[in-house]
Order: structure tokens, then sequence, then C-alpha cells
């Protein structure tokens, strides 16, 4: 059973009430505030394990709000999922630039829901295994050390901007990342790209993955993921 506690952002009444029923069903322990304001009142005395975060507020907005979390030493790793009643892509990529790990457009089903927390708890409880050279996950084997990597057993020679964001969707399953977001892990922030090239970056990475290819999923106006179930 779940016993991990969750904070709820969202001031329209009746789609609070739907996430509580929902997230509590799954067995989880929820908080929930109707404004950035009151949640980060209650921040100071309680870190949640994840935070579900509605991007339309009054007062601080959710970009706005996360920028902050992220900003903050004390709350910076704390997960964020935004929701977002506008299925826009341009909300999306910036809900991710401005360092939310996922998102979830409303209207929402439960079982979608439910498999983004999932997600997004898993991969934080794993995250202390990252600390050693070595990062083994599906597939994938990944020596940090050596810049070598195995694919289903397999060495695969990846280029040094594939190595970076093949390590950077393994260490982040499930998490979208946008192109940005991967322009900045594989070529740092100054690197003047275009979507273009991270799209032809990501056609050689998964040739070289072979029968593993698609586990890169891509998401439609928004970047890739890594599935690895
Ligand atoms: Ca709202």
């Amino acid at each position: 059973m779940a016993n991990e506690t969750i904070m709820i952002i969202e001031d329209e009444a009746d789609i609070r009430e739907l996430l509580r029923y929902n997230l509590t069903r799954e067995g989880y322990t929820v908080t929930e505030y109707a404004s950035a304001e009151e949640a980060q009142d209650a921040l100071k005395k309680r870190l949640p394990d994840l935070i579900l975060l509605d991007l339309m507020l009054p007062g601080t907005d959710g970009f706005a709000f996360c920028r902050s979390l992220r900003g903050t030493e004390r709350t910076a790793k704390v997960p964020v999922i935004m929701v977002t009643a506008r299925d826009e892509d341009a909300d999306i990529v910036a809900g991710l630039e401005v360092g939310a790990d996922d998102y979830i457009t409303k209207p929402f089903s439960a079982r979608i829901l439910a498999a983004r927390v999932r997600a997004v708890l898993r991969r934080r409880a794993v995250e202390p295994e990252d600390a050693s050279d070595t990062l083994r996950r599906g597939p994938f084997e990944i020596d940090r050390t050596r810049h070598a990597v195995t694919v289903g057993g397999k060495p695969a020679v990846l280029t040094l901007s594939e190595f970076k964001a093949l390590e950077l969707f393994v260490r982040r399953p499930e998490i979208v990342f946008s192109r940005y977001q991967i322009v900045d892990v594989v070529h740092g922030e100054d690197y003047a790209v275009t979507d273009r090239s991270v799209d032809v970056l990501i056609v050689g990475l998964r040739k070289k993955l072979g029968k593993h290819s698609d586990l890169i999923e891509t998401v439609r106006g928004v970047g890739y993921r890594m599935r690895l179930g």
C-alpha cells in the first residue's frame, strides 16, 4: 500500500475533489490547497513526496510557482506533475522547461493519473542508485566512467551526443524531455540548435538501439521520453 503524501494545488474545487478521490483510492495521503500561496505556507512545515500543480491559479500561477520550487534548495527535488486544462503544446513545453517532471491534461482519466504519479514516484525512489558509475535499467547498461553502453548485453558505439541523450533518458524513464532540455544536456546551454537537429540525433540513437529503438517514444509537439515499463 502506498503511503506517500501528495500535495494538490488546484483552485477548482470539483477538480481538486476528483484528484483527491482518485489518489486516496490508490492509497496516497493527500493534502490540498486552492492557491500557490497557501501551499507555500504548508511547504515550510512539511515536504510532500510529490506535487500536483494546476497551471492556471489565482495569484502566483503554476509556472511561477514551479520555477520558485526549483530555485529553492529545500524544494528543488520535490517531483512536480503539472495539471493543465489547456492541451496546448506550448503550455506543456513551458511547464517542462520550468522544471515540471511530467504533465496531465484535464480532463484526465483516473488510470493515466495513477500511472503518471506512480512513474514519477518510482523514479524518485530509484534515484540514489544513480550515484554509482554504472546505470542499469531495462536493456541498458551505461558506464559513465568509461562512456560505454551495452544494449541487451551487446556493446553499442554511440557518439558523445547520443551517449548524453541516452543517459538522460535512462536515468529518468517515463519523463518527457522537450527538445530544448535535450539540447541543454547534450551541448550545454548556449549552443544554437534547431528542433530538427535534435530529431536527427534521436533518429541516429534509435538506429543504434536496434530492436529496442521503440523504447524512445516521440511525444508529438513536446519531445521524447524513454518507456521502460
Ligand atoms: Ca485553475
